[in-house]
């Protein structure tokens, strides 16, 4: 089916931007839960009016998956992916929604969106309470510090002893959680968890935390732009899939089937290297 959107940003401005976004072209963030975003821009040609019309549900802050460009409008990876893949499907994306990372499943749950596409995990936790669909991207967690500083930590328990920042309700929260706090090796109160990761990677910039843990691609971009550097990576074997209510079994498989096709049309792997340089996933 046609779908108008498809076209509307081009690539070469994408890549620029993502080259050139500086410290504040990421943020933007402030007030950000619940904002509502129509990027249908009046194009769509009827797309978005019909019963199969559906809402997607994003967090800014994350890219290159999801972030906003200078001119404050929601791009990246998960954006073309998903407008991509319902292109090839009877549904129709009328809207962007946009919350806090840790909000997003109670926004599917209450209906007011009916896809979550933001670089979600799947785990098993989360899949107690929603389906996902096929995987459609594979990251690890890492460990991000300050660039040429003195803290060059090689395995989590170097972090001991630092102060660490991680994303709320993320799998990088849970490392952690989990494989810090909880065991004693990172006192509680050193450890804090934002709303977003543009604002832990400014409180590693400015000094006020020490690390930041994180799924390496974003790990990576933010080394790309800011001064900031990886220092290890953790594998944790994750893997992204689209978040839709458990009794969502149509669309789940629509998914699904646009997401088959936009991997056998080459289309993923064009926004893949749009967003990534070409570089694997
Ligand atoms: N992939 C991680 C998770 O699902 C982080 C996602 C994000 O912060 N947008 O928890």
């Amino acid at each position: 089916m046609g779908n108008a959107q498809s076209n509307r940003r081009s690539p070469v401005s994408r890549r620029a931007y993502l080259k050139a976004a500086g410290a504040g072209s990421l943020v933007g963030i402030a007030g950000l839960a619940g904002c509502t975003v129509d990027t249908n821009g009046g194009g769509g040609g009827g797309d978005g009016d019909g019963e199969n019309a559906i809402i997607a549900g994003t967090a800014p802050g994350f890219p290159p998956f999801e972030l906003k460009n200078e001119q404050g409008e929601l791009v990246g990876f998960d954006i073309d992916l998903l407008e991509a893949v319902v292109a090839e499907t009877d549904y129709s994306l009328s809207e962007w929604r946009e919350f806090e990372f840790d909000s997003l499943i109670t926004a599917l749950q209450n209906d007011r969106i009916d896809v979550i596409a933001a670089a979600m995990t799947i785990t098993p936790d989360r899949r107690q309470t929603i389906s996902f669909t096929d995987p459609y991207y594979n990251a690890d967690q890492s460990v991000l510090v300050r660039r040429g500083g003195d803290f060059q930590p090689e395995s989590l328990d170097d972090l001991s002893g630092r102060r660490v920042g991680a994303q709320e309700g993320t799998t990088g929260d849970g490392v952690v959680q989990d494989r810090l706090v909880d065991p004693g090796k990172l006192d509680a109160a050193d450890y804090n968890a934002y709303g977003n990761y543009v604002l832990a990677v400014e409180d590693l910039e400015n000094g006020n935390i020490d690390a930041v843990v994180l799924d390496r691609p974003v790990a990576e971009t933010f080394a790309q732009e800011r001064d900031v550097e990886v220092a290890f990576t953790v594998k944790t074997g994750e893997r992204y899939g689209f978040g839709v209510r458990q009794n969502d079994d149509s669309l789940r498989t629509a998914l699904n089937d646009g997401l088959q096709a936009v991997r056998e049309s080459g289309r993923y792997e064009e926004i893949r290297n749009e967003w990534f340089g070409g570089s694997p996933s």
